[in-house]
């Protein structure tokens, strides 16, 4: 039976698996699924996630509760030798293996791409992963607690600063729901007031969001502006230490809530650790039709999708060519996929990859929102129905769909969950401080002679003891 091996289980990879299951016939061939996490995340949920209005865990999917036909494996694959059609598994918990494989499909995605700033990678997080997101949700509530019980002054305005670097369409989502957020929490904190809350966005280019139109990205400055959240434009972070971030501008910003959110590179171990070409901008060359390779030489029997692959845009938009790093692909992507992979093990001609941008959605904070497809803006509480609508109905599985309305719904008469659960990262601590702990062994008794009236007080006082 030939072996098909996917690299990464998130949105390309998860798809490809899951359309695999209902595309192949049984016993047509043996899929294998590794990622080090147990779940595919949905990324577009991120900034809610962080501002509170979505339950962590129902912003991602469990692999192996939907992928039922396909063997999931808790690991990293550290190594790809394609010329000899093995991979090296580096599981969470053991010793690494060498797997072999008729088919790989490479779909690791894409990791936060930093530059070399003093203190951004001691003192920034990213927003890529569901842990970033709860955290960045996490250390906003424990430092409103920490500044409530200050007396006004520097040292709270501090805590109450956050500054998100990137103004792409992920940094925006979460500035505008992290400022959402942070205005919603004032009425709970009664001694905090609004204006001692500061949100600062850096960006390098002299606009936002590339995605709309600049009509769409300056309504949404203006917007921001009006609710106390400030883009700096044509502006670079020069350092991130000692809890101030500096800007080009000469500027200084007291801060510690620092979200990177400046753009993504492709999935560096497994680019780097494999011998798969790989294209000027750090992705596995990719043709049309998702194998590995270019229009002169295919690849045989290596795929790939997603954000860590270089799909060339068949539309004539993209960048440089290229299908843009987005979810709108990298679903479409995994699904074509496995429709290719299917007919090749059958001898038929795999198709290529066509699509035609759908347009951008996003949320800014509750009840407000942006869309833009082609000419087409809408703003305000109707794009915010959009965003809802489309992410909610693009959730993969009913399952998981239910839960996130489900908890929109709740939210909508119950009020955003406040909840900090930030002391789930030291979960020993106040069983530790209270346990019982065996008393220091006695000192080995020295032979010496006591008085005699001593020893016998001693004995006394023991006794009653
Ligand atoms: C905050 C945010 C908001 C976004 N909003 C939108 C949006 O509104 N619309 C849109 O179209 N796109 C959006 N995106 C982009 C979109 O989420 C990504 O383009 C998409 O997730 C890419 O899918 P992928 O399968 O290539 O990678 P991913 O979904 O990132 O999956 C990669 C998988 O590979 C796994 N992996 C990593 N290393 C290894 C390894 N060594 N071995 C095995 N597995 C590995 C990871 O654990 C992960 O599960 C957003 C992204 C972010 C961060």
């Amino acid at each position: 039976m030939p072996r098909i091996l996917i690299v990464g289980g998130g949105y390309a990879g998860f798809y490809t698996a899951w359309k695999l299951e209902k595309q192949l016939r049984r016993g047509e061939a043996e899929v294998t699924i590794v990622d080090p996490l147990p779940y595919m995340t949905y990324q577009p949920f991120l900034p809610e996630v962080a501002a509170g209005s979505i339950e962590p865990r129902h912003a991602v999917v469990a692999l192996r509760r939907h992928l039922r036909r396909t063997t999931v494996i808790a690991a990293k694959v550290t190594g790809i030798d394609h010329a000899h059609k093995v991979a090296t598994i580096t599981p969470i918990a053991g010793e690494p293996w060498q797997q072999e494989y008729d088919q790989i499909v490479v779909t690791a995605g894409a990791v936060s791409r930093t530059f070399p700033i003093p203190g951004i990678a001691e003192n920034a997080i990213g927003l890529k992963t569901i842990e970033e997101a709860v955290a960045v949700r996490d250390l906003l509530l424990s430092n409103f607690d920490k500044a409530a019980v200050l007396p006004p002054g520097p040292a709270r305005e501090r805590l109450l600063t956050v500054v998100v670097v990137g103004g792409g369409f992920a940094g925006i989502e979460a500035f505008a729901e992290l400022r959402s957020f942070a205005s919603s929490l004032l009425k709970r904190y009664p001694q905090l007031s609004f204006d001692e809350t500061h949100f600062h966005l850096i960006e390098a280019m002299g606009r936002i969001m590339p995605e709309v139109s600049l009509k769409t990205s300056e309504w949404v400055l203006k917007d921001l502006a009006k609710r106390g959240a400030y883009v700096h434009l044509d502006t670079q972070v020069t350092g991130a230490v000692g809890g101030n971030v500096e800007l080009s501008s000469g500027e200084t910003i007291p801060t510690d809530i620092i979200v990177w959110t400046a753009g993504v590179m492709a999935n560096p171990t497994v680019v780097r650790g494999g011998d798969l070409p790989v294209e000027e901008r750090g992705r596995i060359r990719t043709r049309p039709d998702l194998r590995v390779g270019t229009a002169e030489e295919i690849v045989h029997g290596a795929w790939a999708a997603g954000d860590v692959s270089a799909v060339p845009d068949l539309t004539g938009g993209g960048v440089g060519g290229y299908c843009v790093p987005n979810a709108q692909h990298a679903v479409r992507q995994g699904k074509l996929l496995a429709k290719n992979i299917t007919a090749v093990l059958r001898g038929e001609e795999p198709k290529e990859y066509f699509h035609k941008n759908l347009g951008a959605v996003a949320g800014l904070g509750l009840y407000n929102g942006v869309f833009q497809s082609g000419k087409i803006a809408i703003k305000g509480f109707l794009a915010w129905i959009a965003h809802r609508g489309y992410h909610g109905l693009a959730m993969p599985t009913w399952e998981r769909k239910w839960r996130v309305l489900w908890g929109w719904w709740n939210n909508l008469w119950l009020g955003r969950d406040i909840v900090n659960l930030e002391a789930v990262q030291t979960p020993r601590r106040v069983f530790e401080e209270f346990a019982a702990r065996p008393r220091p062994a006695q000192a080995p008794a020295v032979e010496e002679k006591k008085p005699a009236a001593k020893s016998a007080a001693s004995e006394k006082v023991a006794a009653q003891g």
